[in-house]
């Protein structure tokens, strides 16, 4: 599961804390020197975890923790609190347009990360919440990644919306948009091309998607997994494409969970849901404190 072996590190130093009693400027550095090491060996990006630990350093080692009634317990809620705060504090939803008015999504990603499935996840979700969700195929080069959305789609009584794979990914995008407006739906979620790594031309795609039609959310896709290549990724599309959220697959899976703790702070945009697994129900909304908790055991 993920996050197991940071859980298990941190609350060893944890438990050797609380068997202190009293605490010294020491005890609580070489701790926090312990729970570096943990976050690092969990993957998580280094500047963040060097911030993270200044961060919990200056709110632990004063007078008003150190003298207080329980200060293993004051550390531990420090620490408990910089992480949430690292993963963004509060809840980010997909912001959709008032009333019956047409929100576009664009989800984008590499390939593999789980953008297809999640496509009809989110689809899935905003139709239980009373949308009327409309998935379009605009990936034309990964054969079966169209058939993949529709079978996905009907799983989940979502209409896709395809041109095959000859019209430009542009062109399948107004048009989705066209049919929305024509059907009375009130989501596109436009299901785009990933590539096996970041380059030029996947980008430009989806720029020229943004300078076609108005896109309200572009929404990145990226797999836990991947670790750090996850947090790379993230930046690398919010500086060159611009993204509103992040959405972390294969969470179930047994990752070391770095991502997690390094995107908001790396690339500045909120993960806004979790992929827990391959089947269309397995998306979770993302709460930094209750994943903070999870990793504090
Ligand atoms: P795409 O190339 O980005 O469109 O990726 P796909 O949607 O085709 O997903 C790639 C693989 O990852 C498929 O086998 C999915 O079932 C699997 N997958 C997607 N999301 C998750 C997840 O949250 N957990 C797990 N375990 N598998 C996932």
């Amino acid at each position: 599961m993920a996050f197991e072996s940071l859980s298990d590190k941190l609350q060893n130093v944890f438990k050797s804390l609380r068997s202190k009693g009293r605490l010294t400027e020491g005890d609580v550095k070489s701790a926090l020197k312990e729970v570096k090491m943990a976050l690092l060996e969990a993957d998580v990006s280094f500047k963040v975890v060097k911030q993270f630990i200044k961060a919990v350093q200056e709110r632990s080692v004063g007078a008003d923790v150190m003298n207080g009634l329980n200060p293993a317990q004051m550390v531990i809620k420090i620490v408990n609190e910089e992480l949430v705060s690292l993963m963004g504090s509060d809840t980010t939803e997909i912001q959709l347009r008032p009333g019956n008015e047409i929100t576009v999504i664009m989800m984008a990603g590499l390939q593999g990360a789980g953008k297809t499935t999640t496509a009809a996840k989110i689809a899935g979700k905003l139709k239980s919440k009373g949308r009327k969700p409309l998935l379009a195929a605009c990936d034309i080069y990964r054969p079966a990644a169209i058939q993949q959305l529709q079978i996905n789609g009907e799983k989940q009584g979502v209409e896709v919306f395809t041109m095959g794979d000859k019209i430009s990914p542009v062109d399948i995008a107004k048009a989705a948009v066209e049919h929305a407006r024509s059907h009375n739906l009130n989501v596109v979620i436009l299901d785009t091309a990933g590539r096996l790594h970041v380059d030029e031309e996947m980008m430009d795609e989806l720029i020229r998607i943004k300078d076609s039609i108005q896109v309200d959310q572009t929404i990145l896709v990226v797999d836990a997994m991947t670790g750090q290549d996850a947090v790379n990724v993230s930046e690398m599309f919010n500086q060159k494409v611009g993204i509103d959220g992040v959405i972390l697959t294969k969470l179930d899976g047994d990752t070391r969970g770095g991502a997690a703790l390094s995107i908001k702070a790396t690339c500045g945009k909120p993960i806004l849901y979790t992929g827990m697994g391959e089947k269309l129900s397995d998306l979770e909304q993302f709460y930094p404190d209750r994943m903070a908790s999870r990793i504090l055991g």
